[in-house]
């Protein structure tokens, strides 16, 4: 059985096609052959090897332990094909979702429950081989998830876009059935937290973008309200918006600018969540914590708990209406240089011809 997959050989250079034998599935592994590979904008930080850090400073991620060549893609979605002999609980022909944020098992962030957060990573798409692939070997079947009713290409992007958005939503979620939730950017994974938001249960929710195709995307997905982050008054608007400051917002931007506007947007008492990784730097005036008793975190994608709410909240609700556009495998690198060239409303998944 030949496999393809688009490779990272070089930190930005194009990526390129290796054919190989698939594998045959040991032990505990599962072979799939891939349905549908959701396009991530995280894929556009690894393909480049580095995230901004402000002040001109980045973080090397092949300094953080990314092996090229690596096939990314790790919103997955395969048939499986293959099994390994202690594999018990899947079986061939069985459609499933990939938890690509699995970690070592053993580490105290791991112990814990967050494998997401694990202290030595193993990602799948990041830091093991993805599925920008015809076939994508998985270590363990417990990071198999069953996607119930949804198709192959609404259900990939749960596997990052999804939670990521969900495991965001629930760090707010003290005050998300009673006061206006703030989401500032509107691309793939805000606009997702939009619709989810709403699944969730959010009284209001109020979109800022500066890009008004992803404004009207903001509003058809759900939100009240889409406001343009680069207008002057942008932060008197979402004070407006909100009735005197935000209780909650949620940067899936992670720029210096938007989270500067999400802090300067917030009433006392109030959280900003950062998520997005565009990369920059914010000061905090430190009296500020105290004084205006904020929050200020973090989430990064999800666990393997919070995938399966998530996919029990989408079977039992349906599909957050995000838009979701097809493309074949091979047209990954194009696909990317859509992204980067933020052209890209809502999803693309690909699908692989075998
Ligand atoms: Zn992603
Ligand atoms: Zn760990």
């Amino acid at each position: 059985m030949r496999m393809r997959s688009y490779q990272v050989c070089e930190c930005g250079a194009p990526l390129r096609l290796a054919e190989s034998e698939a594998p045959t599935p040991q032990g505990t592994q599962v072979l799939l052959r891939m349905l549908a590979a959701g396009v991530c904008h995280s894929d556009l930080h690894i393909w480049d090897g580095y995230y901004e850090v402000g002040g001109g400073k980045r973080l090397d991620l092949i300094q953080r332990g990314i092996k090229l060549p690596l096939t990314m893609g790790h919103e997955n979605v395969g048939e499986v094909i293959a099994v390994g002999p202690e594999v018990s609980g899947v079986k061939v022909g069985d459609v499933r979702l990939v938890n690509p944020w699995i970690g070592c098992g053993q580490c105290k962030v791991c112990l814990r429950g967050d494998e997401n957060l694990c202290l030595k990573p193993q990602s799948i798409g990041v830091y093991s081989q993805g599925g920008y692939s015809t076939h994508l070997l998985v270590q363990h079947p417990r990071n198999l998830f069953d996607i119930g009713k949804l198709a192959p290409r609404d259900a990939a992007p749960l596997a990052c876009s999804g939670v990521t958005a969900y495991s965001a939503l629930k760090k707010v979620s003290a005050t998300l059935k009673d006061e206006a939730l703030v989401i500032i950017g509107a691309g793939g994974v805000g606009l997702m937290g939009v619709a989810l938001a709403r699944k969730m249960g959010a009284k209001d929710v109020i979109a800022v973008d500066i890009d008004p195709a992803k404004r009207d995307a903001a509003l058809t997905t759900g939100a009240s309200k889409a406001i343009d982050g680069a207008a002057p008054d942008a932060v008197k608007q979402i004070q407006a918006a909100t009735g005197g400051g935000a209780w909650a917002v949620i940067d899936f931007v992670g720029s210096s600018q938007t989270t500067n506007l999400a802090i300067a947007s917030i009433i006392k008492g109030g959280t900003v969540v950062v998520v997005g990784l565009f990369g920059g730097d914010v000061t905090v005036p430190t009296p500020f914590l105290p004084l205006r008793a904020m929050t200020l975190r973090g989430s990064y994608v999800g666990s393997q708990t919070e995938i399966a709410e998530l996919l029990d909240l989408v079977n039992r609700t349906g599909m957050p209406q995000v838009p979701i556009r097809t493309r074949s495998l091979d047209d990954v690198g194009a696909a990317l240089g859509d992204l980067r060239a933020g052209k890209v409303v809502g999803r693309v998944v690909l699908t692989a011809s075998q």
